[in-house]
């Protein structure tokens, strides 16, 4: 990454948000300033080097980290990247995302989270495996289905988590699945996990729609992103018989008044990895998305894509937060001022998590249940969340924004558990 890129990120780091965010619900909610102290700082932050044999036959060594942020809920939960971007900082920004996060679904998880500084594209395949073992080799000793259960993230995925379960299994001498979830679902992963974030995505956005008497068959949908989470997000809607009129990836958009084809512009990336030469609309590029009349617009690509420079031309009612961090608070000032409304990422992507805690659940059990008992369960708990959410955001929060609602009571919940522990 550039130099000015770097900085940029810096600036907009989604640490100092949560953080502001945070002390604004400790302030309000007249809490302790040693809540605040503690969802702060980590619990515990490790640096490793993990040295790998590689396929030239020479070693090298890889720099590691695990930020074990918070655990009054429960073991530390949270992904393991493998990106050239990795930082101390940025592992721990996303670590303490995730002890809000899982406080506001409601599941017995803290926040984790670990990375590795390298670039996947350049690794083969054994390489690959040769340092997620090494991953565990290093921190084996500070995970276990009680203690700390990393999951996929960036560039990682269910044959990585493969991997790094077999090692885990070797040095604990027995085959351990809920140490890590995310797995395939041959070696002790859930059914339905994959399209767990997209799912909830749906739910929220449906139960927004309700909320505020918007008829969701007449909306005009708009996502940005056609990956994971942005491409399941254009099946779902498209299957329950919404109106997806736009969506695009990094080789741009396509733009359909009547709705796009969706299976066909699905089956068209499964084949290309891009939209691009897919020709069931109008072409437009990712800046002109974002803009475009809509009433759902659901970002679902990359952090800060909604700034100062265009929140003003966005025109969509509601925005759904599918990516994580992808309004700046500037953008979502300039959205609220005229009355669009904003879900938060906290809350809108948490069904991701939720199916890793119903994969964990599973392997504890030993007991694995359908596609459609994950799903009703996802469903009950999202929605549950979500009403949970405004309710409390009416009482507590006496404003319209759902981020503050979002935070005041994930920060609540994890006040109350500090302090029947002792913590405060
Ligand atoms: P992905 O890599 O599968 O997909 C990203 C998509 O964004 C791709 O279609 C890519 O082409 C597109 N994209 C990249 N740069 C773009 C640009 N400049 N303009 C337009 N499109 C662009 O990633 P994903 O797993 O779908 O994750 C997307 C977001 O959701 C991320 O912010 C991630 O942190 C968040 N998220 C993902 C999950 C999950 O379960 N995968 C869970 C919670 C949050």
């Amino acid at each position: 990454m550039e130099k000015d890129q770097l900085a940029v990120k810096k600036k907009e780091n989604s640490f100092g948000v949560a953080d502001q965010w945070i002390r604004r619900s400790v302030e309000r909610l007249r809490l302790s300033s040693v809540v605040y102290e503690h969802l702060n700082r980590p619990m515990r932050s490790v640096e490793i080097s993990i040295p790998v044999k590689m396929d030239h036959g020479g070693v090298e060594l890889f720099r590691g980290y695990r930020v074990q942020h918070n655990n009054v809920l429960g073991p530390f939960k949270g992904g393991i990247r493998f990106h050239p971007a990795v930082t101390a900082e940025s592992v721990t920004a996303l670590s303490q995302l995730m002890t809000l996060k899982c406080a506001l679904i409601g599941v017995p998880f803290g926040g984790g989270k670990g990375g590795v500084v390298c670039d996947p594209h350049k690794l083969s395949l054994l390489e690959k495996e040769r340092l997620s073992r090494g991953y565990i080799r290093s921190l084996g000793f500070l995970l276990g289905p009680d203690v700390d259960i990393p999951a996929p993230d960036l560039f990682t995925d269910a044959q990585v988590m493969a991997w790094m379960a077999d090692e885990y299994g070797q040095l604990a001498r027995q085959y351990t699945p809920g140490v890590l979830t995310g797995k395939p679902v041959e070696v002790g992963g859930s059914l339905g996990r994959r399209e767990a974030t997209s799912r909830g995505c749906f739910y929220v956005t449906r139960e927004t729609a309700k909320l505020y008497n918007f008829p969701l068959e007449e909306a005009r949908i708009v996502i940005q992103g056609c990956g994971n989470v942005g491409g399941q997000v254009a099946r779902i809607f498209h299957k329950q018989g919404y109106r997806v009129t736009a969506i695009c990836d990094i080789s741009g958009g396509l733009y359909h008044p009547d709705g796009l084809d969706i299976p066909a512009l699905l089956e068209h990336v499964r084949k290309t990895g891009l939209i691009e030469g897919f020709s069931g609309g109008e072409k437009i590029s990712s800046e002109e998305l974002l803009t475009l009349d809509c009433d759902i617009l659901i970002p679902a690509a990359l952090e800060n894509q909604l700034t100062a420079a265009n929140a003003a031309e966005i025109k969509a009612r509601f925005v759904v937060e599918a990516a994580n961090g992808p309004t700046t608070p500037r953008a979502e000032q300039i959205l609220g001022e005229r009355g669009a409304v904003l879900v938060p990422d906290i809350l809108a992507n948490s069904g991701g998590v939720l199916a890793s805690y119903f994969e964990w659940v599973q392997n504890r059990q030993g007991y694995y249940w359908d596609l459609e008992q994950v799903n009703r369960r996802l469903e009950k708990m999202m929605v549950e969340a979500f009403h949970a959410v405004y309710q409390f955001g009416r009482e507590k929060c006496g404003g319209d924004s759902i981020r503050e609602a979002a935070y005041g009571f994930a920060v609540q919940r994890l006040a109350e558990a500090m302090r029947y522990r002792g913590w405060l």
